[in-house]
């Protein structure tokens, strides 16, 4: 997609820059300029840096944020800077549903710093009354404009679901992923142990959960059919370090 060069005139999530960059401009196919790269510290997201930013915008930052986690090209951050800026205000860009899973921290594979993103981690990225609570309160009140349910390959939790694996409290958090185990229409060995599987089903489960988000919140909702927001998913894979955006 074509994005307007003022909409990145900072940095990946269009920040002021505080140092000069080292001059490096990498053209990524956007109309009329670049996107600056190289050396620079980060200021965190001010509100009208987020506010300009459409929903297609900001997951193009998370593409490429996640691109450059991929070539070992982090952001030059710096966490006491970011963290002095937002410390009266934060303007987060969107809110994300992942996974638990201690490998597949977003911030991380796509290169986010303080304050550029909600996070609402829990196993298996499923939904609840409190996890869509806490995303209108990020896009109604907060003004994020992207919900990103991400879900990651070999995810425990739906390895779990598939072997109807019973434990405490568990056991309630993987009923919530079996409707995908059911759904997923897979023509191999419907077991744990079939990674094709395994990940068919994480993707379905991601796919559902987008749907209950909307089901169950005429909040969002409304918000994504006004277009202020949009809401969307995408798959981790371990292996590869890629986020697969599904949007
Ligand atoms: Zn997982």
């Amino acid at each position: 997609m074509r994005i307007p060069k003022e909409a990145w005139d900072c940095d990946g999530f269009g920040r002021r820059n505080f140092l000069k960059t080292t001059g490096v401009a990498t053209a990524l196919g956007l109309t009329g300029g670049a996107l600056l790269t190289g050396s620079a510290y980060a200021d965190a997201l001010t509100k009208a840096q987020r506010d300009r930013m459409t929903p297609e915008q900001i997951i193009e930052a998370m593409k490429d944020g996640n691109e450059r986690f991929r070539r070992g090209e982090r952001k030059n951050r710096n966490y006491l800077r970011e963290q002095k800026a937002s410390a009266r205000g934060q303007y987060p860009a969107a809110v994300l549903l992942s996974c638990i899973d201690s490998r597949a921290p977003a911030e991380v594979i796509m290169d986010l710093g303080i304050g550029d993103i909600f996070n609402c981690r829990v196993a298996g990225n499923v939904e609840n009354d409190d996890i869509l609570g806490s995303m209108e309160f990020a896009c109604r009140l907060a003004g994020a404009k992207v919900v990103l349910v991400m879900g990651h390959t070999a995810c425990g939790a739906v390895k779990g679901a598939i072997d109807n694996a019973a434990l405490g409290n568990l056991t309630q958090l993987l009923a919530k992923i079996k409707p995908a185990v059911q759904a997923t229409t897979y023509s191999g060995e419907r077991s744990a142990k079939n990674y094709g599987f395994v990940d068919a089903v994480a993707r379905k489960n991601v796919e559902m959960t987008i749907d209950d988000i909307r089901r169950d919140s005429p909040v969002l909702a409304e918000l994504e059919a006004s277009g202020a927001i949009k809401i969307t998913g995408a798959m981790y894979n371990l292996e590869t370090g890629a986020v697969e955006f599904f949007a």
